[in-house]
């Protein structure tokens, strides 16, 4: 019995170890979401939708006529902005904001880049090239075109994900209606190319030189992330 409770206890605490990064390491900001406040797609933003289907209009001989009205949308409840799946091209700009702010803040408290996120400089150096290698590996830098998203813009569509074929929206057949392609810098992994020095490791193994032994040192083509 107790064994059990420790089975199912045991994921729970790797998971709790995971989650926490070391004191003095500020992780990076999520990615920005993919659903986004916004104008609404069903109305455009005018909170109104085209009806065909008139409410009972008759004409003079009593026939019901076709006839286009104005309807509140549903979508919006006629307040013309909705969650909606927001455009590459909006989602891309909250990012890249997103990272200037963290950015700025953290470069302002003088901490130093490790990986995707920051560290308080003193807490940086006293790292073991090892284990600021982990740490990197855990917060894997970013690829600087998608900025973490791992997607670039449809160009055959301009994101949109539809196309006009003889005056009728269609899903576009280049992106199968997403609006977006993987990134073509990172092959839609959002990573950062891995440092083909140390091989990603992030570390390097120098040897016994002038009376100092063989140790492993961080690598300096990509400052120990194993990336860049
Ligand atoms: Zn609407
Ligand atoms: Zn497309
Ligand atoms: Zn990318
Ligand atoms: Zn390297």
């Amino acid at each position: 019995m107790r064994r059990l409770a420790l089975l199912v206890l045991l994921p729970g605490l790797a998971f709790a170890q995971e989650a926490k990064p070391p004191a003095g390491f500020y992780p990076p900001p999520p990615l920005a979401p993919r659903v986004l406040e916004g104008p609404c797609p069903d109305c455009g933003g005018g909170g109104k939708v085209e009806s065909k289907y008139g409410p009972g209009i008759r004409n003079s001989r009593g026939e019901e006529e076709e006839a286009k009205v104005l309807m509140p949308c549903r979508r919006c409840r006629a307040t013309g902005r909705c969650d909606r799946r927001a455009p590459f091209a909006e989602r891309h700009a909250l990012q890249q904001r997103l990272l200037i702010a963290y950015d700025r803040d953290h470069r302002a408290a003088r901490r130093v880049p490790v990986g995707a996120g920051f560290m308080d400089a003193e807490a940086e150096a006293a790292l073991s090239p090892e284990a600021r290698a982990d740490l990197a590996a855990r917060f894997p830098k970013r690829c600087e075109r998608c900025l973490g998203l791992g997607e670039d813009e449809c160009r055959k569509c301009d994101g949109s994900g539809e196309r006009l074929v003889s005056g009728e929206r269609r899903p576009c057949e280049a992106c199968a209606g997403s609006g977006t392609h993987p990134c073509g810098k990172c092959k839609g992994s959002g990573l950062a190319k891995v440092c083909s020095r140390c091989d990603g490791r992030g570390t390097v193994e120098a040897k016994a030189k002038r009376g100092i032994p063989a140790h492993t040192e961080r690598c300096r083509s990509c400052g120990g992330d194993g990336r860049r």
